[in-house]
């Protein structure tokens, strides 16, 4: 048993230490890629703004949002989807990063909403987004979201299921009025979202609304296939398949629909995905994937013009007309222009050498998308140190399952450090929790480097306001 045990350690020592030089050689240090500089005290700078400052004066964690990036961001998608036909639009993905000081700055810039709940649909109505640029999506919508949807006759309430064609049909009965609707076709019965096209599901429920045409519009064909896509060719694949299925629609049903809605899932080359090796080998051994490599990812441009130029092909190979395009960017959108600050409140070294930097952000709380995908990581006060050493970033929550990073290579930590997490605008608040503490505020730094408030760290108060007591 002795030898065993040594041997295991030994072995798993070995691949974490591979894993870490890997980690090291490949890892992204240019801070331009998130729009961030180093200033004259060698520390992290947003716009002028030193993020340990930040930290001083609004605690720690922080959430901090670079508006400067974040609009860049949105106008160089909004610029590159020129190439989709006129009447194309680009709705942000509410669930990515629902914070009303973000979307309102999204929604200025000229994107649209796409949301996936009743509070979405509300928040975008609070926020004044035009019905013509909503798209309601999602596996839930209750009734009153539904009448929601058809008062402000949105773009299209994209179908999830048979059952919802007779919910819809119903209400917009009740109302007397017309819904515009759109059906999200599943490629793959490893997913549970949308009507199946293969088994002929999707076809059944378009042969229903056509039946239904008094009270349903049918407007939009949509798919949402893929997450954090490094190159074109997923989007081109299912867009294909949907032109296909757009072609035989309009021969069995007669409907056409006037939107082809592709999804999100459009990468950025700050993050990747772990694959599902990687994955294993950090749950099981703690070792961190290779870092993505930026020369990998293709340009936002050519992407979008892939796309498009493949729907066009399509269309015309099946004597359609093209149809306008919705895309629906999350993380293409606010991924890069937020990060995460979360001071190190103590560090801890045991027997066996390991050690634990605790800080205010684990999982459980604040970081759970770092589970599965690859994000860099700075020391703010001196975000070119080198790595020297293997740390087991901790968060606060009272559970050995609250971790940040496993086995992450870092320059030598000393309490009071503010470690700072790139990439933290895309599932960070969404996942983020109250387990055992507040939420944190998140702040918003301007051009000119001015800090303002999007969000106040919750109170006490918040974490008990709901309750009957
Ligand atoms: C999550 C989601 C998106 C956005 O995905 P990203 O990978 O962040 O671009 C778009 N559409 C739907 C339906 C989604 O569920």
């Amino acid at each position: 048993m002795g030898i065993v045990n040594h041997i295991i350690k030994t072995a798993s020592r070995f691949l974490v230490n591979r894993a870490a030089r890997r980690e090291e050689s490949g890892r992204l240090s240019d801070l331009d890629l998130w729009g961030l500089d180093i200033n004259a005290k060698g520390r992290l700078s947003v716009n002028g703004q030193d993020a340990v400052g930040l930290v001083e004066r609004f605690g720690s964690p922080l959430l901090v949002v670079n508006r400067k990036k974040l609009l860049q961001d949105a106008e160089r998608a909004l610029k590159a989807f020129k190439c989709a036909p006129a009447g194309s639009r680009i709705l942000y993905s509410y669930k990515t990063n629902c914070i009303p000081g973000i979307l309102k700055e999204l929604h200025g810039a000229g994107l649209g909403a796409e949301v996936i709940s009743p509070y979405e649909l509300w928040l975008a109505e609070k926020l004044g987004v035009p019905g013509e640029m909503t798209v309601y999506n999602g596996v839930d919508k209750t009734p009153e979201s539904i009448e929601a949807a058809l008062r402000r006759n949105i773009l299209s309430i994209n179908i999830d299921s048979a059952e919802e064609v007779e919910t819809i049909h119903k209400i917009a009965s009740e109302l007397n009025t017309t819904a515009r609707v759109g059906v999200r076709l599943g490629f793959s019965a490893k997913s549970q979202f949308g009507l199946d096209v293969q088994s002929n599901e999707a076809m059944k429920v378009c042969e229903r609304i056509a039946s239904l045409k008094g009270r349903l519009q049918f407007n939009c064909i949509h798919f949402n296939a893929t997450s954090n896509s490094r190159w074109a060719s997923t989007h081109k694949y299912y867009a294909g398949q949907a032109v296909e299925f757009m072609a035989e629609m309009k021969a069995k049903t007669g409907l056409v629909a006037q939107y082809l809605d592709i999804g999100g899932g459009f990468g950025v080359e700050t993050t990747k995905n772990m694959s599902g090796a990687e994955y294993g080998m950090y749950r099981l051994f703690g070792c961190l994937p290779a870092p993505p490599r930026p020369a990998d990812f293709q340009p936002i441009e050519a992407f979008f013009n892939e796309i498009v130029e493949a729907i066009k092909a399509k269309c015309s190979e099946l004597k359609l007309e093209t149809p306008k395009i919705i895309i629906e960017p999350g993380r293409l959108i606010t991924s890069k222009s937020e990060f995460l600050l979360t001071k190190v409140n103590a560090i801890k070294t045991k027997l066996d050498g390991t050690t634990y930097a605790m800080t205010g952000a684990g999982r459980l709380s604040m970081t759970f998308p770092c589970d599965f995908e690859y994000h860099a990581a700075f020391v703010a006060d001196r975000p070119e140190a080198r790595p020297e050493r293997l740390y087991n970033v901790m968060g606060r929550v009272c559970t050995s399952a609250d971790w940040m990073f496993k086995n992450r290579f870092l320059p030598s930590l000393n309490t009071g450090d503010v470690i700072a997490v790139m990439d933290a605008g895309a599932y960070f608040s969404s996942y983020s929790s109250n387990f055992a503490f507040q939420r944190p505020a998140i702040v918003m730094v301007s051009e000119t480097g001015d800090a303002s408030v999007l969000r106040r760290q919750e109170s006490f108060e918040h974490l008990v306001a709901m309750d009957n007591v």
